[in-house]
């Protein structure tokens, strides 16, 4: 199963550049036409379910506005113990 992840973007910092939803393998990441940022821009918002925490829109920002979240499960040692 795919690790679930979400982000939470700066709207200070977002420039609107689009790099983020270019770059997200996954698609869940848009420019949100119906409002603007401080500065005036369209900023990025995450838009449906599906982020895996891989990070790349993180890396890829080049204002860094995008913190990436990763959901950590304990580890599965009843699985463990019976295999
Ligand atoms: S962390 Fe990965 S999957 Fe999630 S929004 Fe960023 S690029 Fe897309
Ligand atoms: S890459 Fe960064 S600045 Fe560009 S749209 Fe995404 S969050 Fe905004």
């Amino acid at each position: 199963m795919a690790a679930k992840g979400w982000v939470e973007i700066d709207e200070t910092l977002c420039k609107g550049c689009e790099l983020c939803v270019v770059y997200c393998p996954v698609d869940v990441l848009i420019l949100d036409k119906d409002r603007l940022t401080p500065q005036g821009y369209h900023p990025a918002a995450l838009a449906k379910d599906g982020c895996t925490g891989c990070n790349i829109c993180a890396v890829v920002c080049p204002e860094a506005a995008i913190t990436v979240y990763r959901e950590v499960k304990p580890r599965a040692r009843a699985a463990a113990k019976t295999s």
